[in-house]
C-alpha cells in the first residue's frame, strides 16, 4: 500500500509492521531500545522517533539528554519524537506542570537545532507556551502532530516554517478541517497517531485508509494521488532519500 503514516506508537500496538510506511514515536527512555531494534529490523519501512513525550515529564532519568543525543548520532536517519506541550495535563492535579514539561522539551528542542533532526510535537492548548519555546529555541523543521486548532494557528505554523500532520480528529472537527483547507498541501502529513486498534479489531491499514479517504474529499483529489502527496510531503520532512 502506497502511504506514509507519519505519527503512531508502533511499539505499543503491536509489533506487526504495516505493509506502508511509518514513522514511529517513542514517548518514554524504555520506548527507545524498542523502537531502534524495530526499525533495524525493516529499514525501508520504519522510520523511528526518540524522545519524551510531555505526559511522562518527570519519568526522565540522569543522564538522559545524553543518551538521546548518542542514540541521535548513532541513528543518522532518526528524528526527535514525540516532545511538546500539554496545557490540559498541566492543570491537571497529577500533571506534569508546564515547568516540567518545558524543562524536557527545551533540550530536546535544542538537540533538533544542533543536530538538524526533524521534531515532532505534540500541542494540547498550548500553543503560545510552544510557539515562545520553538522561536526561541530558533527550531523551523517540526510538525505539530494530531493538529486540532484554529486557522489562526495553522498559518502561524506555517510562517513558523512548520507542518501540520492530519488525525481522524483533526478532520473529524470543523474548526480544524477548515484549518487545514487553506494550508499548502506540501505542508501536510497524515497519521493514525496509532497504539493499539482504536476500534476493536481495525487494523492499521484500515486508519490510515480512511484518513486519506476523508482529506482526498477536502482536497478534490482521488485517493490515490492523497496518498502519493502526502508520501511525498512526508520524505520530504523526514528527509528520506
Ligand atoms: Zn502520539
Amino acid at each position: 500500500m502506497q502511504a506514509f503514516d507519519a505519527h503512531n506508537h508502533l511499539q505499543k500496538g503491536g509489533t506487526t509492521p504495516p505493509n506502508f510506511a511509518c514513522a514511529p514515536s517513542a514517548t518514554c527512555e524504555a520506548d527507545w531500545k524498542v523502537l531502534e531494534e524495530m526499525a533495524n529490523g525493516s529499514p525501508l519501512q520504519i522510520f523511528p522517533g526518540y524522545g519524551i513525550h510531555p505526559w511522562w515529564a518527570g519519568t526522565e532519568t540522569p543522564g538522559w539528554e545524553e543518551r538521546l543525543k548518542d542514540l541521535l548520532a548513532k541513528n543518522y536517519g532518526a528524528f526527535i519524537g514525540e516532545s511538546g506541550l500539554d496545557g490540559y495535563r498541566a492543570t491537571r492535579v497529577r500533571g506534569p506542570g508546564f515547568t516540567s514539561q518545558i524543562s524536557i522539551l527545551r533540550p530536546q528542542l535544542r538537540l533538533a537545532k544542533t543536530l538538524d533532526r526533524p521534531i515532532v510535537l505534540h500541542c494540547v492548548r498550548a500553543w503560545d507556551e510552544l510557539r515562545e519555546c520553538l522561536q526561541e529555541e530558533s527550531v523551523r523543521h517540526f510538525a505539530i502532530h494530531r493538529f486540532k486548532g484554529s486557522p489562526e494557528m495553522a498559518s502561524e505554523i506555517m510562517q513558523l516554517g512548520g507542518y501540520i500532520s492530519v488525525h481522524l480528529d483533526t478532520l473529524y472537527n470543523r474548526s480544524s478541517s477548515n484549518s487545514i483547507k487553506w494550508m499548502p498541501r506540501s505542508r501536510i502529513l497524515v497519521e493514525t497517531d496509532w497504539d493499539g486498534p482504536r476500534v476493536e479489531g481495525r487494523p492499521m491499514e484500515e486508519e490510515i485508509g480512511e484518513v486519506l479517504r476523508q482529506l482526498a474529499v477536502i482536497w478534490d483529489m482521488t485517493v490515490e494521488a492523497t496518498a502519493r502527496a502526502t508520501l511525498r510531503n512526508a520524505k520530504e520532512f523526514y528527509r528520506i532519500l
